[in-house]
This record gives structure tokens, sequence and C-alpha cells, in this order.
């Protein structure tokens, strides 16, 4: 069973392998870490070194700047982002964390982190928040500053997985609200996993009728 291993230190997080004392993946794993090196720098799509933006952002460019995302969605970040976020683990957590800081080594400015947040009603069912996890991680790692309530969950909405990029869109109309007239100029929002990038389209979109100058989208990973 996947949590048998939980409390065995020394043994890796993706696997269950022996992973050596200090380590929290076993050399397997971090050898199959699947970094996302070269992508579209507006929705982190992969794309060819040297592409710059890919032919769907050109030509109609989302409302996000810049979009960064540390890896796609695969073994064994999907079973660390699962163990993360539906079993509560934060060592995972803090991994995928870590590594998404590394990604972020070269960013250009200092926007204030911005969480996608979760409804009222999931975030007592799971007793936290992922993405504000993952955003006061790497505002520690980073030296910037996290605002968890600048947007709020205003509408409980349905699980976005399984619809269509349409469906999704209707799903989270009217679902996010600013909080607050005071807007930093630079917003990055934070999530752990992009998937259509309805979220953080419909929360950018938000955030720039607000009177943010620049949203940036900073996510663990990518589905491609
Ligand atoms: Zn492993
Ligand atoms: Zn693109």
């Amino acid at each position: 069973m996947l949590d048998s291993f939980l409390l065995l230190p020394g043994n890796c997080i993706a696997c269950g392998a022996a992973a050596g004392r200090r380590a929290d993946l076993c050399a397997a794993c971090e050898a199959d870490l699947p970094w996302l090196h070269s992508a579209c720098r507006h929705c982190a799509l992969p794309a060819p070194p040297g592409t710059g933006a890919c032919g769907r952002c050109l030509r109609r460019p989302p409302p996000q700047r810049q979009a960064v995302a540390a890896f796609l969605y695969g073994f064994p970040i999907n079973s660390l982002v699962q163990r993360f976020k539906f079993h509560g683990d934060r060592v995972a957590g803090r991994v995928l964390a870590e590594r998404l800081a590394t990604a972020l080594e070269n960013r250009d400015g200092s926007p204030v982190l911005v969480p996608v947040p979760l409804s009222r009603v999931r975030e007592r069912d799971r007793g936290f928040n992922q993405a504000a996890l993952i955003a006061n991680d790497l505002a520690a790692r980073l030296g910037l500053v996290v605002d968890e309530s600048l947007v709020a969950r205003v509408r409980h909405t349905e699980e976005q997985s399984g619809k269509s990029a349409a469906e999704r869109r209707r799903n989270l109309r009217g679902a996010f609200a600013l909080m607050g007239t005071a807007v930093p100029a630079h917003v990055a929002i934070v999530d752990d996993v992009m998937t259509t990038g309805s979220t953080i389209h419909e929360i950018a979109r938000l955030l720039l009728a607000g009177g943010v100058k620049r949203v940036d989208a900073w996510v663990v990973a990518r589905t491609p």
C-alpha cells in the first residue's frame, strides 16, 4: 500500500525504494523527474528551445504574461502531487516547492504570490489548501511575499476534471472575487497543476481588471 512507507525515513517518497539517509527521492526517481526544459513562455506548454510564444498564444494571448512550470505532469510528479494533495503528505509538498523554486531561479521581477483559493467547503474537507502551502514555501525560499486574501473563491464549483475547456470556463464563471482595492503591480498566481489553464485565466483576468499591471503563473506541473 502506498502509505505504508509514509513513516519510514530513508525511503523514496515516490516509489518506496531505499533512497539513502538524507534523500527524499531515490536515484532512479530523481533521474526520472520530467523537467520541462523548454516551453511557451505564456502558457508553459512544451515547445522547441527558442520558441518564445507558441502559435496558439500568438493568435490569442492568454491574460498571464509568463507561465512557469517546473515539470510535465508525469511519473513521479503525479504521484507526489497526489500524495501531497489527497493524503496531506507535507514532505511531498516540500519536495515539489523546492523543485519549483529551482525552476524559478532566473525569473524576472518580485511578484506578490497569490495561491489559487479553494472554496471554504473544499478547504474544510481537505484541511489545507495545497496551492497556499506551495506559495508559502516558495516565498520563504525566494524572499517573496504571499497574499492569501487578495482573491477569494466565492462560489463552490464542481470538480474541473473530466470537463471540456468550454465547460470549465462556464463552471468557473463568477467563482472568484477580488477582495480589497489595494492591489500589487505584479502578481504570480501559484498552483500545483495547470491543466487547461482556465482557472489561472479566470483569476488573471480578475486581477488585471482590478488594476494589477502584470500577472504571471507559477505551477509545479503542466499537463501537455
Ligand atoms: Zn523512487
Ligand atoms: Zn503558448
